[in-house]
C-alpha cells in the first residue's frame, strides 16, 4: 500500500516556513516541511521587526510620533512592491491574523499591538532601537523602570539601569555599551542612566572561554537561575538601579528562565540585543522545531535539488533521490542567506524550480556581458545604500503562486514566501520576520486550501 499523499510540502522551515506550516495545519492540511540547513531565522537577534525604520533619528526612535499601524500604511503607500502594498486593503488586518497564529505558538515574544509603538530595544553595537516586539528574554526599555507608588501613577524616578559584562568575558565592553546608551538618552532629554556593573559569574577557569550559547544554556538549571540572580543581587548592591540589561544569558532552552531571575532579582532583568548566531536566534530556531512537531508537521532534515513543475502536478526531488508529489507547495527557501536565491554565472537565479528573478515588478533584464552582471550593478559598492540584488526575489500574484516570465502563475499548485519573495529588502527594510510570518501564513492558507480542492 502506499503511503498518504501529503497535502502540502513546505520546503524552508524558517519563519515563513514556520508560518505557512502552522497555517496549512489550521486549516487540516497534513504537513511536511523540509529544512537543508539553518537560515537567516536562526542569525536573527531577540527584536522581531514588522515596520521598523532601522535608519531614522535617534529622536524618532526614542520618541516615534506613529505607531506600527501607521507606520505599515506609510510603507504599503509609499513602496508599491513590497509585500504589505500586495496584500492591499486587508494588510493590517493579515498581519494581525498571522501574528495571533505565530507569537502565541512561539511563546517566547510579547504580543504583538499594531496600535503601539513597539518596544525599544539597546543593540550589542551600542545603538538603541525600535521594534514591533521582542522576545520576552529582551529587555523593554520603554517600559523598565521603578515607578513612585507614593504620588499614586507610574510615574518614572531616577532611571539608572545596570550594564552587566561577565568578569573574564572579553566579548562585551559593558563602558562602551552604558556610556553609548546613556549618550544617546541625553540627545533627547530622556533622563535614562546607563552604569556598567561587572559580574563576577563564571566559576571555571575555562568558562570565559565559552561560545554565547553555552553561557545561556547555564541559566537552564535552577542551580544556574540561582547562581545568576545571586551574582546579580551581589553586583547591584552597589548602586540603585531602576533595571538591568545583561548580555544574552537568560536561558537556551528554557523560556522561564528571564521571568524567574526577574523575579528573584526584584527589579526588571533582560538581554540587549545580539544577532548573527547567538542565543536569541538560536532559541527562536529551537521553539520553531519545537512547535512543528507539537504541531503534527513532518520534519525532513535534507535538502531540495529540483522541482519539476508538471502538467499533472508538482514533483518535488530530494537529493536523496527520493521524490513527493503533493497537493501543493509552499516554497519558502530564503534569499541570499537561506539559498532560495543564488549566483550562477554572474546571474541571480532560484535554483529549484529556476523561476525568473523580478525586481520591482519587472522582469531582471539579461546579464551586460557573457561572464553576466557586474555584481556592484546588483549589490551596490556601499554598505549603507544596498543595490537592487537585495530587493530581487521570486515574483508572485495576490494569492502568494510563483510568477513565470510571462507574469502568470507558474503552476497553480506553487507558492511563495518569506525572504524569496521581490520587493523585499529583509536586512535593510525593517520588515524581517514579520513581513516572513504574514506572508509565510497567506502562502500556508491558500496552499491548504488548494491542496483540499485538488
Ligand atoms: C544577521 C541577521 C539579523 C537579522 N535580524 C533581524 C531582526 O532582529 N529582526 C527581524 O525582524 N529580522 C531580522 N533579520 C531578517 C530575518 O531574519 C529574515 O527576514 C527571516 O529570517 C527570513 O526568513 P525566511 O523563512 O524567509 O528564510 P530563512 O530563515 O533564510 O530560511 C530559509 C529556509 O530554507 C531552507 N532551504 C533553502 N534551500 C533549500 C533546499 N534546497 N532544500 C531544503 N531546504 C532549503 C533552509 O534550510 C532554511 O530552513 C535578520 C537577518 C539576518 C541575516
Amino acid at each position: 500500500m502506499s503511503a498518504p499523499k501529503t497535502d502540502v510540502v513546505i520546503i524552508g522551515a524558517g519563519v515563513a516556513g514556520f508560518a505557512a506550516a502552522l497555517a496549512a495545519r489550521r486549516q487540516g492540511a497534513s504537513v511536511e516541511i523540509v529544512s537543508a540547513h539553518a537560515g537567516a531565522t536562526s542569525l536573527s537577534g531577540g527584536a522581531w521587526d514588522v515596520c521598523s525604520d532601522l535608519y531614522g533619528s535617534v529622536d524618532e526612535v526614542i520618541r516615534p510620533l506613529r505607531t506600527l499601524a501607521e507606520e505599515i500604511e506609510t510603507r504599503a503607500y509609499e513602496d508599491e512592491y513590497h509585500p504589505y502594498a500586495r496584500l492591499g486593503e486587508a494588510c493590517l488586518r493579515t498581519i494581525e491574523e498571522a501574528h495571533a497564529l505565530v507569537l502565541p505558538a512561539l511563546a517566547i515574544y510579547r504580543p504583538l499591538d499594531l496600535h503601539s509603538k513597539g518596544v525599544l530595544v539597546g543593540s550589542d553595537l551600542g545603538l538603541l532601537r525600535r521594534t514591533a516586539t521582542a522576545q520576552k528574554a529582551v529587555l523593554d526599555l520603554s517600559a523598565a523602570g521603578t515607578f513612585d507608588t507614593t504620588v499614586g501613577a507610574n510615574i518614572p524616578t531616577a532611571l539608572t539601569t545596570a550594564v552587566v559584562s561577565l568578569v573574564g568575558d572579553r566579548s562585551t565592553d559593558a563602558d562602551f555599551l552604558a556610556a553609548s546608551w546613556t549618550e544617546l538618552m541625553s540627545l533627547t532629554r530622556k533622563s535614562r542612566t546607563f552604569v556598567p556593573v561587572a559580574l563576577d559569574f563564571f566559576r571555571r577557569k575555562d568558562d570565559a572561554l565559552l561560545h554565547p550559547h553555552e553561557v545561556a544554556a547555564i541559566g537552564d538549571s535552577e542551580d544556574g537561575i540561582a547562581s545568576i540572580a545571586n551574582a546579580l543581587k551581589n553586583a547591584l548592591q552597589k548602586g540603585r538601579f531602576s533595571s538591568v540589561l545583561v548580555p544574552p544569558m537568560l536561558g537556551h532552552r528554557r523560556d522561564d528562565v528571564p521571568g524567574l531571575v526577574e523575579d528573584l532579582v526584584g527589579i526588571p532583568v533582560g538581554e540587549w540585543l545580539q544577532p548573527l548566531a547567538g542565543p536569541q536566534g538560536l532559541r527562536l530556531s529551537r521553539r520553531i522545531d519545537e512547535v512543528l512537531a507539537s504541531e503534527g508537521c513532518v520534519h525532513t532534515r535534507g535538502a531540495v535539488s529540483e522541482l519539476e513543475l508538471g502538467t499533472s502536478g508538482i514533483e518535488v526531488r530530494f537529493i536523496d533521490g527520493s521524490t513527493r508529489r503533493p497537493g501543493a507547495v509552499v516554497m519558502a527557501t530564503g534569499k541570499h542567506v537561506g539559498g532560495g536565491l543564488a549566483m550562477r554565472d554572474g546571474d541571480l537565479v532560484e535554483p529549484l524550480a529556476g523561476l525568473p528573478i523580478y525586481i520591482d515588478g519587472r522582469l531582471q533584464p539579461l546579464g551586460s556581458s557573457p561572464e553576466g552582471r557586474d555584481p556592484a550593478l546588483l549589490f551596490g559598492n556601499d554598505p549603507f545604500s544596498g543595490g537592487p540584488g537585495f530587493r530581487a526575489g521570486v515574483g508572485y500574484d495576490n494569492s502568494m503562486r510563483a510568477l513565470g516570465r510571462r507574469g502568470e502563475a507558474a503552476s497553480q499548485q506553487l507558492f511563495v514566501a518569506g525572504a524569496l519573495l521581490e520587493g523585499f529588502e529583509p536586512s535593510r527594510d525593517g520588515t524581517g520576520l514579520g513581513c516572513c510570518a504574514t506572508t509565510g501564513y497567506v502562502a500556508g492558507k491558500n496552499a491548504a486550501s488548494f491542496a483540499g480542492r485538488s
